[in-house]
Parts: structure tokens; sequence; C-alpha cells
């Protein structure tokens, strides 16, 4: 292959998604960290067609057919390798050129031998210098984790790297090229740009120096210099340290930080899942890789002011990339580089396992922002909040939340509610659909038959259809495919006073996924007498309500129980204790018959 389609062939595995792009022929479902389907190169009806995010592969555990995204649009479309190729990069928008410029593929490779060399002259300084060698083992860093990382030292000649690489046969324009050197101001020659600093050589997934970042170990500044975007390094596509994370098997979780120093330090402190973006704000291709590279994305950014703005831009790219990313909140005026070298693997362990939700961590900064306790600040609070909430996928999580935030702030429920429900279109119904997650999977018999009884009562009067829907909202089903139909019903009535029943049947019929059960939830057929119907009715509502409080309950537990093992956060801890107090009272008084709201 030539090295134009080389460069084309990198391009493209930095776009593809796979579970995008197979999902696009398969209709895939989540399963714990995967995605699984009907496999599309044989024939079943139980899926064993599995799709990994992480490692961007597929493979059939019925057929064994299995590959990477290329090798998938090969099988499925046909075709040879540089036509899928081709297929892709067309798909991506990744210019081909049929007639590569040989030139500029040969000044790339002089790029990455450039930046070798470098990197080698500048290991070799720390080596043979005291100085740097003192500052980094002041913060922890041995000589295996220097070596790990390539770690060099520029001294402060002018033209110290310049002269060496001269000596290995680079020239004074290539040197420029690759942002090592400069041009005098006065045409009178070369300078070196780094001088008197730590180097971080910024390396590839494939092992290739691409650029540097230099620390200055004194007070000058600027406090940090990047090597410029090069024909190599475009900062926005890379995440410094993923070289060594892109080689670890447990691609759990992947830790957002500010600076290399955050990396290397949570490194030699245990925590090898660290990368920092290269001095500019988290970019979408960043948050790509970060996608790609973690089931689990976590933000540890400073706690000032330019920290958090960063955070909730963070938050905002990855949000955009249906990633919902958790933020490790540590103590004011701390970096990670402070924090693990006081608190060690076990003390920042216990930070990422209290991560606060993105939408927690919106929230906590809402708070600070506005004056809840005057109206105009719990008006304009409230609004932010509800924009936050009506972004979220699972209308159960929409409502836990609405719940927690009125506990939290005093707003009232119904406001915060209002606001949410408010903005939402109720158009597009099907997109929504596949998005729910429902949060139980297993519902009581009991209860799933009461939403089934419901669903069968509204199909068959528009008088029941009246007095169920005063009382009750789509939210309150938990079963997703109840709550759907129930939707579905309710969409309907708007329109017209009888529902057409087969037609409902055969449109929801359709679906791939739920199909058979939508027509048993249609048939199902609730038993009553004429003379009963509101009591009847009465009680289903209330089976109803009793199973979404004990649901919310045992979130909270679940949110205590973890609260309790960490022995942080007391506050947070009483206000849940509270907030359980309010819904078992709520519970009680269902039970005892009386009306609650
Ligand atoms: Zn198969």
């Amino acid at each position: 292959m030539s090295y134009a389609n080389e460069d084309v062939l990198e391009k493209v595995k930095d776009q593809m998604d796979i579970v995008q792009l197979v999902g696009e022929y398969v209709h895939l479902k989540k399963s714990g960290s995967n995605h699984i389907g009907l496999c599309p190169f044989h024939n079943e009806k139980t899926p064993s067609f599995t799709v990994s995010e992480s490692k961007q592969i597929f493979h059939c555990f019925g057929c064994g057919e299995g590959g990477d995204g290329i090798s998938f649009v090969m099988k499925k479309e046909n075709l040879d390798f540089v036509d899928a190729l081709k297929f892709l990069a067309d798909k991506y928008g990744i210019p081909w050129d049929e007639n590569p410029d040989r030139d500029d593929s040969r000044e790339k490779s002089n790029l990455y031998n450039i930046n070798k060399e470098a990197a080698r002259y500048f290991y070799n300084n720390l080596l043979n210098n005291k100085k740097p060698r003192e500052y980094l083992a002041k913060r922890g860093i041995t000589g295996e984790i220097a070596r790990k990382f390539g770690l060099g030292y520029a001294t402060d000649k002018w033209d110290g790297l310049i002269k060496h690489l001269l000596e290995k046969g680079f020239t004074e324009d290539e040197m420029v090229k690759a942002g090592l050197a400069g041009i005098r101001k006065d045409g009178s020659g070369y300078f070196d740009k780094f001088r008197n600093r730590v180097i971080f050589p910024i390396i590839d997934t494939r092992s290739r120096v691409i650029g540097f970042g230099g620390r200055v170990l004194d007070h000058n500044l600027p406090k940090y210099l990047n090597s410029p975007d090069t024909m190599v390094f475009n900062k926005g596509y890379h995440l410094y340290g993923l070289n060594l994370l892109a080689g670890n098997t447990d691609r759990r979780r992947i830790l957002l930080v500010e600076g290399y120093m955050d990396v290397i330090s949570l490194y030699a402190g245990g925590v090898n899942y660290a990368v920092a973006s290269l001095g500019t704000a988290l970019t979408s291709n960043q948050g790509k890789l970060l996608k790609r590279y973690g089931d689990e994305v976590l933000i540890c950014y400073d706690r000032d002011r330019a920290g958090i703005k960063a955070t909730l831009r963070a938050i905002d790219v990855l949000r955009e990339l249906e990633v919902d990313p958790k933020v490790v909140v540590l103590p004011e005026g701390m970096d990670p580089d402070d924090f693990i070298r006081e608190n060690g693997q076990s003390g920042f362990q216990k930070k990422v396992n209290t991560a606060l939700t993105y939408v927690d961590f919106k929230v906590y900064i809402l708070k600070d922002q506005y004056d809840i306790e005057e109206s105009k600040g719990k008006i304009d609070f409230t609004k932010e909040v509800a924009r936050i909430i009506r972004d979220m996928k699972s209308p159960v999580e929409q409502d836990v939340y609405i719940e927690k935030i009125a506990s939290q702030t005093g707003v009232s429920r119904e406001a915060i509610e209002h606001e949410v429900r408010g903005g939402q279109k109720t158009q597009k119904r099907f997109k929504e659909r596949i998005r729910f997650e429902p949060t139980i999977t297993k519902l009581p018999p009991a209860h799933l038959k009461a939403e089934m009884d419901l669903i069968g009562f509204i199909l068959m009067d528009r008088e029941y259809f009246e007095r169920i829907s005063s009382r009750i909202q789509y939210e309150d089903f938990q079963d997703m495919d109840c709550r759907f139909c129930y939707r579905i019903i309710s969409d309907s009535y708007e329109k017209s006073d009888t529902i057409d029943k087969e037609a409902l049947r055969e449109e929801l019929s359709q679906d791939q996924e739920s199909g058979e059960k939508f027509n048993g939830i249609l048939n199902h057929q609730p038993r009553f007498q004429a003379s009963n119907w509101e009591r009847v009715i009465e009680d289903l509502i209330r089976t109803i309500r009793h199973n979404k409080l004990i649901s919310e309950k045992s979130l909270i537990l679940e949110e205590m129980g973890k609260l309790e093992k960490s022995g942080e956060d007391q506050e947070r801890f009483l206000e849940l204790l509270g907030n359980i107090d309010e819904l078992n009272r709520k519970i009680n008084s269902l039970v005892s018959r009386e009306e609650i709201n």
C-alpha cells in the first residue's frame, strides 16, 4: 500500500466508530460493555453477534466471523481491502488521492525521524544533567518512569539541539518545519525553540514521536511550551499518554486530566489510565478517542474558574458524542499531581469511586452561580437545571433527578417538572424510544400486569382514558414497552375520539425488537365488572405509584450505600436520608389508601 493510502487508513481508523458503522446494518443493543445483535453473516434467531466499542472489533460466536470495521465493510459490501477503504474514506469525507504526492509522504517520514532523533538527544541530556533529574525526583518521578515516558531535558544553550541534528544529517529547514528550531529575528541564523526545560515527547499510538511539550524548571514564562502543529502533529487529534494506555488490556476507565505532569504522577502512583489534552480545550476528535479507549470516561481538572469552565466544555463535547462522563472532584487548590503524591493510589481511587455524574456536577456548579434564595435567581436556576434534565435519555432517570434537585434546592418539584416537560416535543417518539434504557430489568409480575391492565382499559373506551390520564403520566409506567404503548395511544386520542386498534397493532408489531411484546400488551384484557371500573382503575394506579416509589427508594439506597462505604460527603448522606423519610411517608400513605400527590 502506498504512503498516501496508509495515511487515509489512519484517518479512517480515527473517524470510524464501529458501533455506529455496524449499527447501520444490524440492529444493536447494549449488553454490558458490548453491543449485541443478530449476525448479518449467518441465519440466527437469538443474537450471538457481538461488537466491542473499546476494542473496535466485532465477533460472531455463532459462525466465527470477526474483525475490525474495515473487514466488516469488506464482507458486508463484498469489497476488497482497498475498495472498502475507499468506501469508508468517502463515507467520512476523507479525500482519496489517486496519485499520491510522494514528496508529502517523504516529508512526513522525515518529520518522524527528526523527532525521534531529538527525543534521543533530550533523553541523553536528562541522564547527564543533575538539575532536571532533581526536579523530577522531587516530584516522585524515578528513572524508570522517566524512561517509560521518554522524558528529556533541553539545556539552556541556544544551539545544542541544532548542532546535534546537523551532525545527524538533518537540515535547519527541516528543524524549523518540525517546530524544533526558530529563525532569528535579524535573519542571521537559527535557534533552539526548547531551552532549559523538562521535555515531554508526545507519542502516538503507533509509537512515533509526533511533537514535544516543555516545562520550565524555574518561574520563567511561558510555563509550558508545545510544538506547533506540523504535518504529523495536530493537537486536536491526540491525547498525551494515550500510547501507554492503548497497550492496557483492561480499558474500563479513561481519565482526562489537564497536564503532562498529572498523567505521569498518576502513572507513577499506580493509576495507568490518565490522558491529557494538549494545551487546548477538549476537541470533538479527542472526545472520540476517549469514547473509544474507555468504557467509562472521567474528567479531573482543577477546581479553579478556568478548570470548571474547561470541565463544562468537555462535558458538552462528550455529551454530543453520547458519552455520559463523570467528574472527579478533588479538594480545592489541588491537582491530580499534588493529590496522588499526598494521598496515594487508594486515596485517589476513592475519589474516582465517588465521582459525580455530569448532571450532579453541573447542578453543583449552577447552585454556586445563582442566588436561589432570591426569586429571579431561582427562576434562572430552574431553567438551567431543566435544560440539563431535558437532555437526559431515560425518563425514569429524569424523574429521579427532578426529585433529587427539588429536595436539594428547595425549588418545587412541579416548577422543575413544568420547565422540563414544557420544552419536550412529542413528535420524535420512535427515535426517543430507541434511546430508552430501562433502569429496572425485571418488574414484579403484579406490577407488569397492572400496567398492562391500564393499557387494556384505555384501549377500550375514551372515558377510561380520560380518567386514567388525569391520574397518571406516561413516566409512571416502569415497563418501557408499556410506557411506549401508553404514549402512542394517548397521542392517538389527541387526534381522534376513537382508537383504530388494528392500525395500532399493525404499526407496533413491525417493531423488530419488541413487536411480539407489543402484541401481548395490546391483546391483554383486564378483568373487571362494569359496576366497579372506577375502583379497579384506582387500585391499578395505586399499584403503579407504589412500585415507582419503591424503585426511587432503591436508587437512593444504592447511592447511600456507596457514600457509606467511602465515608465521604456526610452532608449528602444526610440529605438522602431525608429523601428516604419522605419516600417512606409517601409509600405508607399509599398503602393505607390515603390520597397523596
Ligand atoms: Zn454469525
